[in-house]
């Protein structure tokens, strides 16, 4: 009996963790050979990736197929690769503003279709699996840089209805393939938190539930056992940086009918690093996620996880802002009080959504001790005052750019008045313009109003914020944005 047991484990040899930490490992070392250098930041198009995806055509064993169309006639494409029995299927992009995993899938193809020494890991990849790729699903999205399709249909929530061209495609493919395993690959807000804790979720993982009671069916225990292994490995590249994403019931979204109709679907969703604004380093970490899924499914060994790793993921939570400044003193009213700032930026598509500005608001003002910063300033014994707007207005873009700002600072204005007929909403220049002198009072610490700030010291001005970007004064370096506001 011994014997026969000793057999089986030279037969079949329990795939450790710490084996897969290796390969990945190693992998994550060559990653630069494999990432596709042509595709570098977040608003790349359906025409930037279109040859990219031609070009793998007939390369090591890639199929690629024209299979639909979305509703502005962009090709979709479905590239197939391996011969083995177990089916994986992996589509990227419903959102048109959630590239990420669109890049990493970029960089899959390239390491497939590479020749060196992983090939006895492609071997075995090719021999057990089946991948099928439909990467950007939403290209007319894309092309706008937008969440929705061009009918402005969430095409997340077309999974019964299939009133989208875009999403009617995934699940005629969806349900042609029958495949084992799906991946559905999002993005997610960068201020997602692991729990309560200050780092951001830069990825989170989800095995989406079948109906409102939340059943774990045997399809979606695989799914659940799959995540508990590849959230063991990638945890060692990203510690503490991986969250559960809300496991409530969504009848109309595509991984819980994917899930319920027998596939075994695993949520990627893509959130925040510090200093990662285009993704790069949270592409690699996805594209480090997938290969763990194919080495872990084409092994079999996802099946000896404990479904309790992944019970025991944190769920995201929202403690993260993009600034928070503390401990300020602020004065209304005859009341001094101390107030902690937390500022969001949100990003604005312009120049035909290529391109990208800032438009901040100051998101909540109190205590604001439980909540974190990717950039945090604790100014104590500092004094905050919302800038103010010059009554003077100006009659060019090129008188504003002449002027003297430290001087404007210290005078507490941060906006000024142009009369010029202008076309963009904001400049590169440290101070906000308006079209008419605003008619509200700017000159409060109001919740959801455009952030901008003097904060000084003994009557000196320390720091300035403009359009929520914070600076000292005594460099006045700037490398945000200001705005042009029209109403
Ligand atoms: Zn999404």
């Amino acid at each position: 009996m011994l014997n026969f047991i000793l057999k089986l484990i030279l037969i079949f040899p329990m795939i450790t963790s710490a084996q897969d930490l290796d390969f990945l490992k190693s992998i994550n070392q060559q990653y630069e050979s494999y990432s596709e250098k042509s595709i570098n930041h977040r608003r790349f198009k359906h025409s930037d990736i279109k040859p990219l995806i031609n070009s793998t055509e007939n390369k090591n064993f890639f199929s690629v197929n024209k299979v639909g169309e979305s509703a502005e006639k962009r090709e979709i494409y479905l590239l197939t690769w391996g011969n083995g029995p177990v089916k994986v299927f992996l589509w990227s992009q419903m959102h048109g503003d959630e590239p990420t995993a669109t890049m990493a899938l970029l960089d899959i193809f390239n390491f497939l279709k590479a020749n060196d020494s992983f090939n006895e890991f492609r071997t075995l990849l090719k021999n057990k699996l089946t991948l099928y790729f439909m990467p950007m699903v939403n290209p007319d999205g894309a092309e706008l840089y937008q969440r929705r399709n061009i009918f402005e249909i969430d095409i997340n929530r077309d999974a019964v209805r299939q009133q989208t061209p875009e999403g009617k495609l995934l699940m005629d493919i969806f349900i042609n393939l029958q495949a084992d395993f799906g991946f559905n690959l999002h993005d997610q807000s960068t201020r997602y938190s692991v729990g309560n804790s200050s780092k951001p979720a830069t990825l989170s993982f989800l095995a989406p539930t079948i109906d409102y009671e939340k059943s774990v069916s045997s399809v979606r225990e695989d799914a659940i056992k799959l995540i508990s292994r590849i959230y063991k490995n990638i945890s060692h590249f990203i510690p503490g940086h991986i969250a559960k994403y809300s496991d409530e019931f969504e009848p109309r979204a595509y991984g819980d009918n994917f899930q319920k109709l027998g596939t075994k679907t695993i949520l990627v969703e893509s959130g925040g690093y510090r200093d990662d604004t285009e993704k790069q380093f949270i592409r690699r970490m996805n594209f480090l996620t997938l290969l763990s899924a194919f080495k872990n499914i084409a092994e079999e060994s996802y099946k000896d996880e404990d479904p309790a790793v992944y019970d025991k993921i944190p769920f995201n939570e929202k403690f993260i802002m993009d600034l928070i400044i503390r401990n300020l003193k602020y004065s209304s009213s005859g009341h001094e009080y101390t107030v902690d700032l937390g500022i969001n930026k949100e990003e604005v598509n312009c120049n035909d959504a290529k391109d990208f500005y800032y438009e901040s608001t100051l998101e909540d003002v109190g205590d604001l001790s439980v909540f974190y910063g990717y950039e945090e300033y604790d100014l104590k014994g500092m004094t905050v005052s919302p800038g103010k707007t010059l009554l003077q207005s100006f009659n060019s873009i090129s008188e504003i750019e002449k002027l003297d700002f430290a001087d404007l600072y210290e005078q507490g204005y941060t906006n000024v008045v142009l009369k010029e007929n202008i076309n963009s909403d904001f400049t590169k220049l440290p101070i906000n313009i308006f079209k008419e002198f605003p008619k509200d009072d700017f000159y409060n610490l109001k919740p959801e109003s455009n952030a901008n700030f003097i904060i000084r010291e003994n009557d000196q001005v320390k720091y300035v914020i403009i359009n929520g970007f914070i600076f000292d004064f005594n460099d006045l370096s700037f490398k945000g944005n200001g705005l042009i506001i029209k109403k």
